[in-house]
């Protein structure tokens, strides 16, 4: 591929689109060795060198392996696309578009949502909102479950048809129930978990319909157990599929989906606010106590807005 060359010599992003010096480009956020077995097989998102160059310390060359910096070194192994024109004004959101955006697209592709479809989505935080925008653009109708009022409020900024408050509906039965309700009492045609909580699993299974499909996407972290009905799976019929890191592919699609729709939703509502770079370590101390949720980084000689 043209972008293997180094440096100067890079004509085009990862798909052939011209780009130059000053040009904003988005890079994935992990890097596909294309000589792993996965990779072979082309399945990207599974490649074993994924991360080979990230966390290593700025004393290793090419040195600018992190996201918070002046610099940021694209490898040769790593995709990037130019960054369409009309993005230019939404940089901050753009800048998210390899990680929740593209991972939502590729999980939804992966589960297969069809127009008309009910879909139900567990969780209203940045991956939630997402999924919202791409279900509802897909023309699926979304049902979103959450238990924060102000999540809630963002799900139906975003295109949630309908919301289910978890203090409202206060048990797994309940919030089944009003599922139900809300699908001709069937369930929804397809789950999309995305509140990172185990249980949330185990509640996904009782709000899909049978013979329906379910996303695992929020639970990324190993070492959580939860106690689960295998048989309740088994007869209902359910098809389980799971989303983790996307084809690189997947960012291009991202941007262009972005670029048609960044001015129909508050997405600047995704982010908290922009700082100068200076400021990283007071937005990461404001981060980890969460009085802030997203914040953006802006590098020197740009003001933030
Ligand atoms: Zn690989």
């Amino acid at each position: 591929m043209s972008n293997q060359r180094p440096g100067r010599q890079v004509e085009t992003d990862s798909a052939g689109t011209p780009v130059g010096e000053g040009d904003l480009v988005a890079p994935v956020y992990f890097q596909t060795c294309r000589s792993c077995e996965f990779c072979r097989r082309g399945e990207f998102y599974a490649c074993e060198n994924d991360y080979e160059h990230t966390g290593n310390s700025p004393e290793v060359w090419p040195h600018f392996h992190a996201p918070w910096g002046t610099h940021y070194y694209i490898h040769p192994n790593h995709h990037f696309y130019r960054l369409p024109d009309a993005l230019e004004t939404h940089r901050s959101i753009a800048a998210a578009a390899n990680c929740a955006l593209s991972q939502v697209m590729f999980g939804i592709g992966e589960v297969g949502v069809e127009y008309n479809e009910t879909v139900v989505i567990q969780g209203a935080g940045g991956l939630g909102l997402n999924a919202t925008v791409v279900a509802s653009e897909y023309g699926a109708e979304t049902i979103v479950v959450d238990s924060v009022d102000g999540r809630l409020e963002q799900a139906r900024a975003f295109g949630a048809d309908h919301v289910v408050d978890m203090d409202e509906y206060d048990s797994v039965d309940a919030r089944a129930d009003r599922v139900r309700e809300l699908t001709d009492g069937t369930g929804a045609d397809v789950g999309i978990e995305v509140a990172g909580v185990p249980a949330a699993f185990v509640e996904g299974i009782e709000l899909v319909r049978k013979d329906g499909r379910y996303l695992e996407m929020g639970n990324v972290r190993p070492g959580y157990d939860v106690g689960f009905d295998p048989g309740r799976l088994t007869r209902k019929s359910i098809d389980i599929t799971t989303a983790v890191e996307y084809d690189p592919r997947t960012l291009a699609d991202a941007l262009d989906f972005l670029e048609n729709t960044v001015e129909d939703y508050p997405c600047d509502q995704l982010i908290d606010a922009e700082f100068p770079l200076a400021e990283v370590e007071s937005v990461l101390e404001a981060s980890e106590n969460r009085d802030l949720t997203r914040a953006t980084l802006v590098p020197p000689g740009e003001q933030p807005s």
